[in-house]
């Protein structure tokens, strides 16, 4: 069987290859040369369009940046048809990006009007998650297209939900998405007091995580340099989530809000505060580097 894979960033690069690695006949395409050179040099076959990448397969798989690449590429932007229009029927496209829930549903639309199954399928843990093949997949769509996607989910995740029809996998995700943003400035916060106070950073940590303050934040991504070896911040903050995809879906979790009425104070203001940091130059950081706000590093 042969998956096309569209989006080989941060997230879609090592995903792709673990399918590669299970055994999988994929084709990536990326519009980044960089991107495409390193999975080529992990042993990835890149094509040199997405069409190219799609031609003949059973399944398409798209990581990318927000819901304006995704409409992009399977709808068409104006100049260009959509790849939908290159598919057969019967494919079966499997969109990992995060994006809005209307988005997931005009594209699933089109989709099915081509006998094509869609499913949006986010996910979340991480660069770390992609890489180890441990992410969780938050579904949305017909449960009959999450069973066709599950093998391939299962090398690409350990945890795999179905949230209910299409658009469900988006929204469990900015709702996770919204609390990881609010949990990362708080960690942020917790540790530049303590260190303001002369405490380590490496024993604070520790103390949080073994207490009730303990989350996601301390346990695997700590945004205070040099505490976590592999964690973005220990690394310039690069790589890992930037903070403009941060800001992106904090963004949709609100539009989210305000269309049925929801109180998200929190969100509302932690997105106030990951814009701020991106107007100060920040946006292709790791989105750890939040820090910097109630931090001079
Ligand atoms: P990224 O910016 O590293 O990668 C996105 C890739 O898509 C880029 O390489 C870009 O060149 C490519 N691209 C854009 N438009 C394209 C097109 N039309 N055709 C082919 N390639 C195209 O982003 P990422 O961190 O991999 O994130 C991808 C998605 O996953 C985002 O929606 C993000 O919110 C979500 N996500 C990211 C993380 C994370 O930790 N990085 C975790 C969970 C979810």
């Amino acid at each position: 069987m042969h998956i096309a894979f569209i989006g080989l960033g941060n997230m879609g690069g090592p995903m792709a290859l673990n399918l590669h690695k299970a055994g999988y006949s994929v084709r990536g395409f990326d519009l980044s040369k960089p991107a495409c050179d390193k999975l080529a040099a992990e042993g990835l076959v890149i094509a040199p369009s997405a069409t190219e990448a799609a031609q003949g397969a059973a399944v398409v798989i798209s990581m990318l940046p927000a819901s304006p690449h995704v409409e992009a590429l399977f709808l068409g932007d104006g100049r260009a048809p959509g790849l939908l229009a290159a598919l057969r029927a019967g494919t079966l496209v499997i969109d990992s990006s995060t994006i809005a829930a209307a988005t997931s549903r005009k594209v699933a639309e089109a989709a099915a009007a081509r006998q094509i199954d869609f499913i949006d399928a986010p996910v979340s843990g991480g660069t770390g998650g992609a890489i180890a093949g441990t992410l969780t997949f938050m579904v949305g769509g017909e449960a009959a297209a999450l069973e066709r996607a599950r093998p391939l989910l299962e090398k690409m995740g350990s945890n795999i939900f179905h949230a209910g029809a299409v658009g469900a996998g988006q929204t469990a995700k900015i709702c996770n998405n919204m609390l990881l943003g609010i949990l990362m400035a708080g960690t942020s916060e917790a540790i530049a007091l303590g260190v303001a106070n002369g405490l380590d950073p490496k024993v604070l940590s520790e103390i949080m995580r073994r207490s009730s303050g303990g989350n996601w934040a301390l346990e695997k991504y700590n945004p205070w340099p040099g505490v976590m070896e592999n964690a973005p911040a220990s690394k310039g903050y690069a790589g890992g989530f930037g903070t403009d995809l941060m800001l992106k879906d904090l963004g949709l979790a609100q539009e989210n809000a305000t269309a049925v009425k929801a109180a998200t104070p929190l969100g509302g203001l932690v997105r106030g505060l990951y814009a701020a940091h991106s107007l100060a130059g920040y946006g292709a950081q790791d989105f750890s580097s939040i820090i910097k706000l109630v931090h001079k590093g």
